[in-house]
């Protein structure tokens, strides 16, 4: 049996016990607690391609990337440059610059959908600002999300963003009001008839329609055929508008991310993540009819003073230009490898367990599956999942300390990463 974490790791427990003094429960997000799991967090000092280095100095192949943002791996020497570079010349203005406008156009280039956009600081004001946009242009209140899409911790958001059961608006979180919560319908993803019902009954007050086009927060739940071409169908007809959170799945399903994978064309987009390089930057935006009520053109309010900062925007302009599709080409295969050998160890064991995958987004699922929705999703066996996650990391493989968690692929992750990923997991599954 792999020694216990403290025994393993007694630098990270220091930290992590002087953390839990000043920051509740240790840290400042709380999937990062490793609670899911049991066990403590590795406290991280550095990082480098596919490689964690936690504060014991052990190294690890990391399947997280900082949840999402490492594609091209850790602290890429061209990014690393291009930031240090940017700040010799000032960190943070509260003006214009012409870097804003490069990253803008660089957007609109690779997301045809998008005419104009904002740019802000995190996933959660990207959705958050979306959302209010959408409100302020139809003058309609209601949204509709999907049970287990997360869309970050605005308090209209955090209704059925992970967990929980079908209802009506009940907030998921202490702190959001009802009458807020209320304005949310939460429907099962992957389920057109439920869609169709609620704008036959409600279609006149929707003022949006809010998903993950790949889920990434359950775990990594494609969507059936024509399920986000009905999304956006319904939405034209209905007068309300779709939109695409891809915080997660931008940049990195392909260059212009589900939506080119599938060919729609949503009406307002949120991003994040990728787009920032792994600096806090992410963007909303979408047809230029509708982005044209945000202030100063329109009556929509929304700012921030370090929006599209100057080191942010860098980092993420260095990280764009690096999308090739030779990239893309080697994380499909990657990520084709890492599939069919998750799968054969899974078999090879006799787990119930599923593998879904999409690009370089993929999750081990203890579960028959095909995990389809969040009712599929909720089946998993966690406490398998736990044990499965504890083995993966005594034998040196950071995976996502959740089973509702999708684990991402780098570009510099290698072939024999993969090889002894799967030898890892092999082992985890024996155990
Ligand atoms: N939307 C999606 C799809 C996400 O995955 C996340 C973060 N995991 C967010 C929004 C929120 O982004 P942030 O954590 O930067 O606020």
């Amino acid at each position: 049996a792999p020694p216990a974490r403290a025994d393993r790791a007694p630098a990270s427990k220091a930290l992590f016990d002087r953390a839990a003094a000043v920051l509740p429960g240790g840290v400042n997000s709380p999937v990062r607690a490793f609670r899911a799991v049991g066990g403590d967090p590795l406290f991280i000092a550095r990082a480098e391609g596919a490689r964690l280095f936690d504060a014991d100095g052990a190294e690890y192949i990391d399947y997280v990337g900082s949840w999402g943002p490492a594609i091209l791996g850790h602290a890429h020497p061209a990014v690393i440059e291009a930031v240090r570079e940017a700040a010799l010349g000032g960190l943070s203005f509260g003006a214009p610059t012409e870097l804003e406008v490069r990253f803008a156009e660089k957007i609109r280039e690779l997301y045809p959908s998008i005419d104009m956009l904002r740019c802000v600081s995190s996933g959660t004001e990207a959705t958050m600002s979306a959302i209010r946009v959408a409100r302020g242009f139809t003058r309609r209140d209601a949204i509709i999300k999907f049970e287990g899409c997360y869309h970050g911790h605005a308090d209209h958001l955090l209704v059925k963003a992970g967990s929980g059961l079908a209802t009506f608006g009940a907030p998921d979180s202490a702190g959001v009001p009802e009458s807020i919560a209320r304005t949310t319908l939460s429907l099962p993803f992957n389920d057109p008839a439920a869609l169709e019902a609620a704008f036959a009954a409600r279609g006149g007050d929707i003022a949006a329609v809010i998903l993950e086009p790949v889920v990434g927060n359950m775990g990594c739940v494609p969507p059936e055929p024509g399920f986000l071409a009905l999304v956006i169908d319904l939405c034209r007809k209905h007068g309300a508008l779709s939109i695409f959170d891809e915080v997660m799945t931008g940049c990195r399903l392909a260059r212009g991310g589900a939506q080119e994978r599938f060919g729609l064309r949503p009406d307002l987009t949120t991003l994040g993540k990728i787009v920032g390089g792994g600096m806090p930057l992410a963007a909303y935006g979408g047809r230029a009819d509708v982005m044209r009520v945000v202030s100063p053109l329109g009556p929509v309010y929304q700012a921030g003073t370090l929006s599209g900062n100057p080191l942010a925007v860098t980092a993420g302009l260095a990280t764009l230009e690096r999308l090739t599709p030779a990239l893309y080409e080697r994380l499909e295969k990657l990520g084709a490898s890492l599939e069919a050998g998750l799968r054969a160890a899974a078999e090879g064991a006799g787990a119930a367990a599923c593998v879904q995958r999409v690009g370089s987004m993929i999750t081990l699922f203890f579960t028959k599956g095909p995990v389809r929705s969040w009712t599929d999703a909720a089946t998993s066996d966690t406490k398998r999942f736990s044990a499965f996650h504890a083995a993966m990391l005594a034998r040196g493989i950071y995976w996502p300390p959740s089973q509702y968690e999708a684990a991402f692929l780098s570009g510099a992750h290698s072939e024999e990463d993969i090889e002894r990923t799967i030898a890892a997991c092999r082992e985890a599954l024996a155990a």
